[in-house]
């Protein structure tokens, strides 16, 4: 079991461009990561239909898109066909902004 609780659309590939990925994008990457571990003590919940596995949007790291797929504790698979979008930072301050996360945690 090397699965990672949080998983990302690039997780077996290379990011865009090592330059890329830390010059614009580690930062948010990071500040999502926490959102994520601080809303989902255990991994990700979807809200409508209760899955358990989800991707996260590369461009915009705070979204999570679920798989439709529940998998319980015996490793049973249950097909949602669910596509929920769940932004981390809706009803934020952060929200509705283009500013980066990161400008965010620095001011909080
Ligand atoms: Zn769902």
């Amino acid at each position: 079991m090397s699965e990672s609780l949080f998983p990302t659309r690039w997780a077996n590939d290379k990011p865009p461009s090592l330059e890329k990925f830390t010059s614009d994008f580690a930062d948010d990457y990071a500040c999502a990561e926490y959102l994520a571990k601080k809303r989902w003590k255990s991994g990700f919940r979807c809200p409508r239909c209760g899955g358990n596995r989800a991707w996260r949007l590369e461009a915009r790291p705070w979204v999570w898109e679920c798989q439709g797929v529940l998998v319980d504790d015996n490793g049973a698979r249950t097909t949602t066909g669910c596509r929920h979008q769940t932004s981390l930072i809706a009803g934020t301050v952060m929200h509705g902004t283009h500013l980066p996360l990161r400008i965010w945690f620095l001011a909080a």
